[in-house]
């Protein structure tokens, strides 16, 4: 028998595999649209493929379990040192490095309402007691969250963007929120689409890790950089929290194709500005029909959007039968909501297409 905090815990719900459509809806794969997942629809960059398929000749070996040339890149990239840096199994595990090294039973960890799932289910999972605090216009409420803390609060969760709401919060906001934490309190500022910001709303949090000891910044090569299948993530933080995380982290989390990818990803800045670029096409062609159906959004600074539809199960279902997968987003006490990725114009528009006829329920 698992113990309680085990056995409380509902397991991640990932969006439906194309594979699984095809085969329930007899439908062939290549005429599937997923847009669940928040993904890259351009796929990787062409550097990255390259990289990849070099180091396949090496899987006979271990990787680096320190991840050494990543980190080197990554430090020069960013401007600080090696030992400011944990890499992980895609951003998720840097989530739970942190929750396992800081959580247990007794302590606690505030996140939002709307916050990313793997907030509350890394704190269950170590034992600890997660803290929900009421969200402001679908974002993070951070003066509820800062008096959310107690004595026995030792991490505290923010996603900026937030998936799946989209909402951002300004730099300076954010900033002097950290400021403000006790240094007791890990901040684990989680920026999974900050490369999707317009460049007016950019913030340096990678030089306030350099003020607040009490900060970790977690990022990832899975949205922008188009490595989502790779597993590859990273946390920049003060050196004794980085080895704090490092205690608790498997010996080679990071597989070597992986690592390889994300290195020849970091470098290609063309593939990531185009990436942005048809991001925000898509979000106005996306944004453009909900005004035109006379559909509830929420502005989002990431490469997905949610929409109120009203009946989300019923509409997600008119959707299924035509071929697309999108997300509800119930399970986040959204019923009313579909979260949808920003495809490639020609899947933005199978999506919208659908859209109508799943929303008068027409089969
Ligand atoms: N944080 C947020 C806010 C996310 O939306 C996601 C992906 N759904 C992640 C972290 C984790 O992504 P990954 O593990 O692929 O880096």
């Amino acid at each position: 028998q698992a113990p309680d905090n085990i056995r409380a815990i509902s397991p991640y719900q990932p969006g439906k595999p194309i594979s699984e459509l095809a085969r329930e809806m007899a439908l062939a794969e290549r005429d599937i649209v997923k847009l669940a997942s928040n993904e890259n629809p351009l796929g990787m960059s062409p550097a990255a493929r390259d990289a990849a398929s070099a180091a396949l000749v090496e899987v006979a070996r271990y990787p680096d379990g320190n991840g050494f040339a990543l980190k080197a890149a990554l430090s020069s990239r960013l401007g600080v040192g090696a030992e400011r840096i944990v890499l992980g199994n895609g951003s998720n595990d840097v989530l739970e490095l942190a929750a396992r090294a800081l959580l247990a039973p007794g302590r606690t960890a505030v996140y939002s309402q709307y916050g990313f799932a793997v907030y509350a289910l890394a704190t269950r999972a170590a034992g600890a007691t997660g803290i929900e605090v009421g969200a402001r216009d679908y974002g993070h409420d951070l003066d509820a969250m800062g008096g959310a803390i107690r004595p026995d609060t030792r991490v505290l969760f923010i996603a900026n963007p937030n998936n799946p709401t989209g909402t951002f919060i300004d730099g300076d906001v954010i900033e002097s929120f950290v400021a403000r934490v006790p240094q007791d309190v890990l901040v684990v500022l989680d920026e999974a689409y900050t490369e999707y910001l317009e460049p007016a709303r950019r913030y340096d949090s990678i030089a306030w890790t350099a003020r607040y000891p009490n900060l970790l910044v977690t990022r990832t090569f899975s949205k922008a950089y188009g490595l989502a299948g790779l597993r590859v993530g990273y946390g920049i933080g003060h050196p004794a929290v980085i080895d704090l995380l490092n205690r608790v982290r498997q010996p080679f989390n990071v597989g070597s194709v992986s690592l390889a990818a994300a290195e020849a990803a970091l470098g290609d800045e063309e593939f990531l500005a185009r990436s942005a670029e048809l991001n925000d096409r898509g979000m106005r062609q996306l944004t453009e029909a909900f005004a035109r159906l006379g559909l509830e959004w929420i502005p989002s600074a990431g490469n997905f959007v949610a929409l109120r539809v009203g009946d989300a199960a019923a509409v997600n279902l008119g959707l299924l039968r035509r071929g697309v997968i999108v997300r509800p987003i119930g399970g986040y006490g959204m019923p009313e909501w579909l979260r949808v990725s920003v495809g490639l114009p020609e899947e933005n528009a199978r999506f919208i297409e659908a859209l109508s006829p799943a929303l008068q329920g027409r089969t």
